[in-house]
């Protein structure tokens, strides 16, 4: 790996690029532990200020990847150097092609009922070839457990996605992690919405422009109270003792 990790408030993070995270993620399946993978944005970190099992449980993954522009603008404010954004979304993208390559095992496990679905057949449409063993839709009560975690193992997936938004699939993985026994397990938020059409990502010039959370506020109004802890993110990062 690169350097060491760059804290953004309480929170490190691996200062990779995307070749790195696809190469990282490669050497996980060889190597055969169980590691965790987690997507750090604002609200994340944000959130990791006050609920400190998250803040632990991302400074004990395996890899944290730079998935916002507001850590990678706070890293470069404080001086560290950060090559890129790596966005989870894009990481999930670059490994299903990977999967269409190597063969690579996927497993899909989150989202309402039918999203994981769409976004399995929407990407067997986009990546020839590839290989998503498993879907499992994100709604489940406690006694559903011991047979979801049966499924996603009798699947035998290198990779397993999970989407159940941030800090449950962490929590969920960070229980889970040891029973599972796959060699790569990755908290990826929304991704299976927009892969199933659900939910539309902004267009490039807005990502590039590092307005993607713009774009999220203006489509998805009902998320301006919690996307609220995307400028109390910048006034804490610029005022670290007032906020
Ligand atoms: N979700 C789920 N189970 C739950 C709660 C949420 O599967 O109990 C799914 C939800 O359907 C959505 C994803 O988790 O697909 C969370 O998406 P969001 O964009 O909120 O991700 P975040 O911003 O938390 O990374």
């Amino acid at each position: 790996m690169a350097e060491t990790r760059i804290p953004v408030l309480n929170v490190k993070i691996d200062p990779v690029t995307m070749n790195e995270a696809v190469l990282i993620v490669e050497n996980f399946i060889i190597e055969q532990k169980s590691r965790f993978i987690a997507t750090a944005n604002a609200e994340m970190v944000m959130m990791a200020q006050t609920d400190t099992e998250l803040a632990s449980i991302l400074n004990k993954a395996d890899l944290v990847i730079p998935d916002g522009a507001g850590v990678v603008w706070a890293a470069r404010y404080k001086g560290h150097s950060i090559p890129e954004r790596v966005a989870g979304y894009d990481l999930v993208q670059e490994l299903l092609r990977k999967s269409a390559q190597k063969g690579y095992r996927i497993y899909f496990f989150g989202g309402a009922p039918g999203v994981a679905e769409k976004a399995k057949q929407w990407a067997e449409q986009q990546y020839q070839g590839v290989c998503i063993v498993g879907v499992r839709d994100g709604f489940f009560t406690p006694e559903d457990e011991p047979e979801i975690i049966n499924q996603i193992k009798l699947c035998k997936p290198d990779i397993l996605l999970v989407a159940l938004g941030v800090p449950k699939q962490e929590k969920w993985l960070n229980q889970n992690l040891h029973h599972l026994n796959i060699p790569v397990s990755i908290g990826v938020g929304g991704t299976f919405d927009v892969m199933a059409g659900v939910t539309i990502r902004a267009p490039l010039w807005m990502q590039r422009a590092n307005l993607e959370w713009l774009y999220r506020l203006l489509s998805q109004p009902q998320r301006a109270v919690r996307m609220l802890a995307l400028p109390r993110f910048v006034l804490k990062v610029l005022l670290p003792k007032k906020h």
